[in-house]
Formats: C-alpha cells, structure tokens, sequence
C-alpha cells in the first residue's frame, strides 16, 4: 500500500546536522564551538575528500566549507555535492579569506548558496545558517508535497490501494526484474462476485463500504514488503506477487478467498456476505521467459479468474506458465 507515514517524516526537520570542512584545526575547533553552542550538531572534517566521504555515508542538510583546502578545496566539494543524488538539498555556505567579486562569484558558480569572509564573526555565521534553514523548510515543504502528490498519482482514493497507473508502471519492472534473476512470479486476478446486487440490494455507499473493508482483508493477508494490490477496474484486482511459484501464488489465492468468504462485511446498512472468484498466473519456478509480455500474464489470469466465474463463482482458477510459446500457441 502506498505510503503516506515517509512523507511526513520529510517536514520535521529541527536542527539540521552541518558538516564542516576546515582544515586549519584552530578555525576548525572554533567554527565547531559556535556551531554547537547555536544548538547544531556538527561533523568536522579537515579536507574535501573527506568531506565527501561523509555526505556519501548519510545526508547532511548543510555544508559549511573552507575554500582553500589541500587536495579537494571549496569549490570542487561544492561542485561534487551538486552533482550527488542525495535525500534533500544540502545549503552550502562557502569560506573564503578573500573578498575579490571574481573570486566570490566563482564560488557561488560552483553551487555555494552563500559565502562568508574569513575571519568568521560568530552572529553573523549563525545569521546565515538561519537564513539558510529557511530555504531548506521551503525545500522540504515542496519534496514533501511533491511526495504526496505522486503518492496520490498512484492510489485509488477510494479503497487506497494502487490504481492501475501504477499497476502498468510497476508490473512490467516487477516481470523484468523476476526475468534477469530467473525468479518466479505470480498474478492473481480477482473480483467480488455478483457486487452488482450488493449496491443494488444495500445502495452504493454500502458497496464502497464493501470495497474498502475488502481491500484491507486483503492487505492484512500479504507480505507487505514485496506483495501489492492494485485496484484494475471498479471490483476487481490485480495482486502481484514477486518471487513467488505458481503453488504457492494458488495457496495465497486460496487463503484470501477464506478470508473473504469466511465472515460477514459491515456496511452502513447493515452485514453482508461477500465472496470473490481468483484466477492465477505463474511463470515457471525459474521465472518469465523472454516472449512473456505483461499484458500476456494478465490476460492469463483474466482467462483463469472468468472460469472461475463460468464454474460458479467463489473459487480459485490457475494457470502456469513455463514456456509463453505455450500459452501463444493456445491463444
Ligand atoms: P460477477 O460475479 O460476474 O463479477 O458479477 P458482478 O455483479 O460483480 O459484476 P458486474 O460487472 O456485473 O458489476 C460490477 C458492479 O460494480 C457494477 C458497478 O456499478 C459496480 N462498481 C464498480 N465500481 C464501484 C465503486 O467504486 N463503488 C461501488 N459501490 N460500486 C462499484
Ligand atoms: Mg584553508
Ligand atoms: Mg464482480
Ligand atoms: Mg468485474
């Protein structure tokens, strides 16, 4: 299920950790005095390779560098970092001991935000970082809200389980990856039987009560880390199931049906039994051939989950798929 709980953690940021790279120890202790006593935690480094090294190892939401260092200076730990994918912006404040123009737009070229003269005055270094920590809120704010939005993108809003725009964007990942491991993987095609008469019998609301108490039994009854459902049409689902060989893709199919079918649903008017017919499609134990498309897999678990429909509704119809020649040749 897409997951909104990550976003959040995005916007708390309160004391963003600095990294600083200053390789005269005395202004390296000092700078990292004010920086503490201002309530940051600091990592101090003596050169940009190290620094670097750092900003590989987890996310630093500011830098505070020297611009002359030995080895890699300043502006080349500037340039490097823009150049890194990381979790968030990193505000890089640039020290220089000179203040020529040329000199300070090289810097700011080079992806410093801002820059500061040496000898540092502490209130005006504390000033900066502030102002800094204003661009990062803004930042975070807008990778948090374009975080809900594609999380929004890929959900059916009704039951919150991904929509079928998500569904044709990560299958196809999901087949090829189970394809370079030579991994199985399972589909499984399922639809509420005869959902018509319940919003007929019990009104639509009741029906979106239905769905959505039967996407959670659903949920409840995967593996989180590597199973999804997406939402394919209006009450019927695709479930897909990495790594997983047609059995067992047959045993899950067979424990969700139970637990459908196995105790009533509540709905604002009142409870209701619900089943819900499967149809399976698996590749082999070692994973989807080369002829085997997406839309081959799907329309195979369409064809089980009909005759499952055809033989009486409430029950699981398989089918594997070692070699997709097979299947071609049956049409
Ligand atoms: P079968 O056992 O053959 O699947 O019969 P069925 O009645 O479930 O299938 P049919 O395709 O005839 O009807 C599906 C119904 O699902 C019709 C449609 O109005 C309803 N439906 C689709 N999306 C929603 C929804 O979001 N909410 C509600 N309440 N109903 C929906
Ligand atoms: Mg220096
Ligand atoms: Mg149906
Ligand atoms: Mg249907």
């Amino acid at each position: 299920m897409p997951d909104m709980e990550s976003v959040t953690s995005l916007t708390a940021e309160s004391s963003p950790a600095i990294l600083l790279a200053e390789d005269d120890p005395v202004t390296r202790m000092l700078m990292t005095r004010f920086l503490k006593k201002a309530g940051y935690e600091v990592d101090a480094v003596g050169d940009g390779a190290e620094a670097l090294d750092k900003m590989t190892k987890r996310y630093y939401p500011i830098l505070v560098t020297d611009w002359e260092m030995p080895g890699m200076d300043g502006v080349a730990l500037c340039k490097a970092v823009r150049n890194m994918q990381l979790d968030g912006y990193v505000y890089a404040l640039l020290l220089t001991a000179r203040d020529a123009k040329e000199h300070i737009i090289a810097g700011l070229e080079a992806g410093a935000d801002d820059y500061l003269v040496k000898p540092v005055h502490e209130r005006e270094l504390i000033a900066r970082l502030n102002a800094g920590r204003r661009i990062l809120a803004l930042e975070h704010s807008l990778r948090a809200a374009n975080q809900r939005n594609r999380i929004l993108s890929i959900t059916d809003a009704l039951t919150g389980a991904y929509n079928r725009r998500y569904l044709m964007e990560q299958l196809p990942r999901e087949v090829e990856r189970c394809r370079r491991y030579a991994y199985p993987l399972s589909v499984i095609m399922f639809d509420i039987d005869h959902f018509k008469l319940i919003n007929d019998e019990m009104g639509h609301a009741a029906g979106d009560d239905v769905l959505q108490q039967f996407v959670a039994r659903v949920q409840r009854s995967i593996r989180s880390n590597s199973d999804w459902i997406a939402r394919y049409g209006g009450e019927e689902f695709l479930m897909v199931l990495p790594e997983t060989e047609f059995k067992a893709g047959m045993f899950v199919a067979e424990k969700i049906r139970s637990l459908i079918g196995g105790s009533t649903f509540v709905t604002r008017v009142g409870d209701t039994p619900v089943t819900a017919s499967f149809g399976v499609a698996a590749t082999g134990p070692s994973g989807p051939d080369l002829l085997l498309k997406v839309e081959g897999l799907i329309k195979a678990a369409d064809l089980c989950l009909y005759q499952s429909k055809q033989q009486g509704r409430d029950r699981t119809t398989g089918i594997e798929i070692a070699n997709s020649m097979a299947m071609l040749a049956n049409g």
